[in-house]
């Protein structure tokens, strides 16, 4: 699985409260942007597909 981020699903007007849920701290925000992930630290566990309410992170 590889995750990826879809930003026209995230209204990218708040703090991403997915940054908080990666185990590895792959995933970071750039203000209020849709957030990025490292691919060399994503392990693919699968929690910020699960956790994001807008579903604008999915398994590619
Ligand atoms: S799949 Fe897991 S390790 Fe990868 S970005 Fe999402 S929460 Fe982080």
């Amino acid at each position: 699985m590889n995750v990826k981020v879809e930003p026209h699903r995230c209204p990218q007007n708040h703090p991403c409260p997915v940054v908080r849920v990666c185990p590895t701290g792959a995933i970071r925000q750039r203000g209020y942007a849709a957030p990025e992930i490292d691919k060399a630290k994503c392990i693919n566990c699968g929690r910020c597909i699960r956790y994001c309410g807008f579903g604008a992170i999915r398994s590619a």
